[in-house]
């Protein structure tokens, strides 16, 4: 059974944000759908969660630290006549990401899509890195996953259907000098992906990740001009992809039917 990706006309934009935590029921009827990116105050989160508010899903959108930037990404969400609520949290931590999910309980009590897209980079030799920024690392990209997962499937079973995208990267799958640590944890997303895909498949309940190449947000600002044009030599297509690029390939691959499902899908201007 396929998700319809459009919502029809009388679903959009009946509910209508009335406070910070995103909204106020005008008709307990409305049939929508619902989509939670993480990890959306910027870059490639900002940008899928803005892509599905186009398209009429009501949104739960979340961040660990930057509140305001958040607050601006539910500014832009709701101009698009759908609602959005806020969530601050640490998607490492379970505690918070019960938190999360209650609060898409108790405002939607459905989600359809769920876009893990979390995460945080560490540059540097293994042997330098301590325990403590492993386990952030590993905590941020990967445990945040099973999180998000572990509260999302009861809700997706219920429902009898749901879309879960994970944002992986190509060092995931071939690994990265002085990216150890992140390597590690991506190569876990790729490979929870193939597994929770097989698990969920008999639910109705569609797993696949997109491996990113380089994508131009905040993660690469740390490159000279020097190393980002050595970079952009590397890639066939000539440039680093574009946030609203990855978007709009999450977009439609969650309007995909059930039979795609368990792909770890590189998205990388032909890099790797
Ligand atoms: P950015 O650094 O621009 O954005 C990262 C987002 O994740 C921010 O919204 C940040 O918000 C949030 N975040 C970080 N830690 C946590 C946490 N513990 N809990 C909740 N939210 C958190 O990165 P990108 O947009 O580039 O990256 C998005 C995803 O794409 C990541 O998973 C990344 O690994 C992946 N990717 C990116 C590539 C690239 O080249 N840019 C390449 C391959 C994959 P805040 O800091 O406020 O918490």
């Amino acid at each position: 059974m396929e998700i319809p990706c459009l919502p029809s006309g009388n679903e959009r934009g009946r509910w209508k944000v009335g406070n910070d935590s995103g909204m106020e029921r005008t008709d307990t009827k409305v049939k929508k759908k619902v989509a939670l990116v993480t990890g959306a105050s910027r870059g490639i989160g900002r940008a899928i969660a803005l892509r599905f508010a186009k398209e009429g899903y009501h949104l739960v959108i979340n961040c660990a630290h930057r509140e305001e930037e958040l607050l601006k990404v539910q500014q832009e969400i709701v101009r698009e006549r759908v609602s959005c609520v806020t969530v601050l949290g640490d998607v490492g931590k379970m505690a918070d990401c019960e938190r999360m999910f209650g609060m898409v309980k108790e405002q939607y009590g459905t989600l359809d899509v769920l876009v893990n897209n979390a995460g945080i980079d560490s540059i540097g030799l293994l042997q330098d890195m301590s325990a403590s920024d492993w386990d952030r690392v590993i905590r941020t990209n990967l445990t945040s996953v099973f999180n998000c997962c572990r509260l999302a499937i009861p809700l997706m079973l219920a429902a009898g259907s749901g879309r879960i995208i994970n944002i992986s990267s190509v060092w995931g799958n071939v690994g990265a000098s002085c990216e150890v640590a992140y390597s590690a944890a991506k190569g876990g997303v790729n490979a929870l992906t193939r597994a929770l895909a097989k698990e969920l498949a008999p639910g109705n309940i569609q797993v696949n990740a997109v491996a990113c190449g380089a994508i131009d947000t905040e993660m690469n600002r740390w490159m000279n001009e020097e190393e980002r044009s050595q970079l952009v030599d590397e890639i066939p297509v000539g440039r680093l992809g574009t946030a609203g690029e990855v978007a709009d390939f999450v977009y439609h691959l969650g309007c995909q039917g059930a039979y795609l499902t368990g792909q770890v899908i590189r998205l990388d201007g032909g890099w790797i």
